[in-house]
């Protein structure tokens, strides 16, 4: 923490971008109480209403959520269903312990496995257990879930649960500053898709908070100023007066081709991590779909059939009216482990047997996925992209694999067509070596490229400011790709959230490059960043 003439600033980091000026207000969760025990019997009986009034209280505020929102809920409802889950309260209160104590004591021992998995997507869940353990505990001691009362703009909480998150109205608060959190948790993927600011890793933010005071949330920067300095307020004004006029200006652009100051045409795709968000983002604003992470169709730790991913394609491309739809390949391990995919225990999962090279050990996966996606390549220009590659054999394997799979269809006389193959460039020693590969687009993956060039972990919050993306050495790697692209004559895009970020734009078209994946969130604000530009 700094601190100048009674300003303190509190550094975390940003889990959703955005400026706030208000008041910021503590949120202290109130103490448990314990309930007086019966005999287990009816201990049992408490728990199990207590379980379903819970399921009812989920299933209601799942009805007025959008889609993200409900699936949050439907995971906590499915934990409330789960035997292995509850089977040792019910034998905590066979034991003689009370239905809440029983409860408690369980959880609280999963919410410490969960939080000290090696993996973030474990990591994330344990949030939502703790909002099911504080849900079911309420309803044990006879409270209805406590309704957040707070006279002020930008909560202060350690934690926030995402159901609590969903029963706030954002139309009254208007940002959030968590102690503990992660940009990857659930919470923050609420707050980015509802545009509320987030900054989390704020740790001792709630002991320098005693009382509502005013403040600023700088998400932008990973900031919360408690008690402002009238030069920090001027300061703000002037750069939130900025963001209003660029978010009017970004909207009147949206719905036009992306262009240069000097009139040079750049392609903006967008990525559908989630394709039902689609639903929302009318076509004509983008030029095609630059990347599907289908990862993210395996969420629920189940594999969907060929069918059913090919379903899901068909979808896209149907969505796209004759816009190229890229899909990439599985991209399981590091910081998306899907349980009996990825594999356990590896010493360094960002390093080991994540993306193709985890595809190419299963190839019965693989195949099923390139059979569904051959498939919907027979609708439109769908596009497959290889995650993760290192060298060029793996592009040929894949290659391989999708050959034998065209040769099936055509013997089984299904409707299909050879997609064209892509890579990410990712790993540097593909950026480095990108002639070498047989294929027929690039896309610039710099999330990983980062990463991999800086040595920082994507998912280490102390190594954050280190994995810059101005770094010459990151611009330097994708610079060569496109330069290589262009001798080769194959396309190139980047669909790493560097092209999602304004403020990269003109860096990213620098280095030459004219087609661009980004959030559909950013659609608006990239246009005109690439307006801005030359
Ligand atoms: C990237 O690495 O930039 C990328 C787009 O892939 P992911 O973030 O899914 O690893
Ligand atoms: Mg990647």
């Amino acid at each position: 923490m700094t601190e100048t003439s009674g300003e303190r600033i509190l550094e975390g980091v940003c889990a959703a971008d955005g400026l706030v000026v208000g008041r910021a207000v503590p949120l202290v969760s109130s103490a448990h109480v314990h309930r007086a025990a019966g005999s287990p019997g009816e201990e049992r009986g408490v728990l199990v209403q207590a379980i379903a009034h819970a399921s009812e209280q989920l299933d209601k505020l799942a009805q007025s959520q959008d889609e993200m929102g409900a699936e949050i809920l439907e995971f906590q409802t499915a934990l409330l269903e789960d035997e292995d889950l509850l089977a040792p309260v019910y034998a905590a209160v066979e034991t003689g312990l009370p239905a809440d104590q029983a409860w408690m004591r369980v959880i609280d021992g999963e919410i410490v496995e969960y939080r000290e998995g090696e993996d973030d997507y474990f990591r994330a869940r344990a949030d939502d257990l703790l909002d099911l353990r504080d849900r079911v505990l309420s309803v044990l001691q006879g409270k209805e879930p406590a309704r957040i009362e707070l006279d002020g703009d930008i909560i202060v909480a350690r934690d926030l649960t995402p159901s609590r998150f969903l029963e706030l109205d954002w139309s009254v608060y208007r940002g959030a500053a968590l102690c503990g959190g992660s940009p990857t948790s659930h919470v923050a993927i609420l707050a980015r898709a509802r545009g509320i600011p987030l900054v989390v890793g704020l740790e001792d933010a709630l002991e320098t908070l005693q009382e509502a005071c005013p403040a600023v949330l700088d998400a932008e920067s990973g900031r919360l100023i408690l008690g402002p300095t009238p030069g920090t307020l001027e300061e703000i004004a002037g750069r939130l007066h900025a963001r209003k006029a660029d978010d009017a200006a970004a909207r009147s652009l949206i719905g036009e081709a992306a262009a240069t100051a000097r009139g040079e045409h750049v392609e903006i795709l967008i990525n559908a991590d989630d394709p039902r968000v689609l639903a929302e983002v009318p076509v004509a604003q983008c030029d095609g779909i630059g990347l599907t992470r289908t990862e993210f169709l395996f969420s629920d730790g189940m594999l969907p059939d060929a069918q059913k991913q090919y379903e899901v394609y068909r979808d896209l491309v149907t969505w796209a009216e004759g816009r190229p739809v890229i899909i990439r390949t599985l991209d399981a391990g590091g910081d998306k482990p899907i349980p009996g995919v990825t594999v356990d225990d590896e010493s360094n999962p960002f390093l080991g047997l994540r993306g193709v090279r985890l595809s190419l050990i299963t190839p019965e996966v693989l195949k099923q996925q390139l059979r569904a996606l051959a498939r919907a390549a027979a609708l439109g220009p769908l596009k497959i992209m290889i995650p993760m590659v290192t060298v060029p054999e793996e592009v040929d394997a894949v290659r391989a694999l999708l050959n034998a799979v065209l040769s099936e269809l055509a013997a089984e006389g299904v409707a299909h067509a050879r997609p064209q193959i892509g890579m990410m460039v990712e790993v540097p020693a593909a950026a480095l070596t990108a002639e070498r590969f047989k294929v027929d687009f690039f896309s610039i993956g710099s999330n990983d490229l980062i990463q991999y060039t800086t040595a920082c972990a994507r998912d280490n919050p102390a190594v954050t400011r280190l994995a810059n993306p101005k770094n010459p050495a990151v611009l330097e790697l994708i610079r060569r790709t496109v330069e290589a692209a262009a001798r080769m004559g194959v396309e190139v895009s980047l669909c790493g959230d560097m092209a999602s970020d304004p403020e990269r734009i003109p860096d990213l078209l620098d280095c030459g490059l004219r087609r661009l994946s980004v959030a559909p969130a950013q659609v608006g604000r990239v246009k005109l960043a690439v307006r801005r530009y030359g």
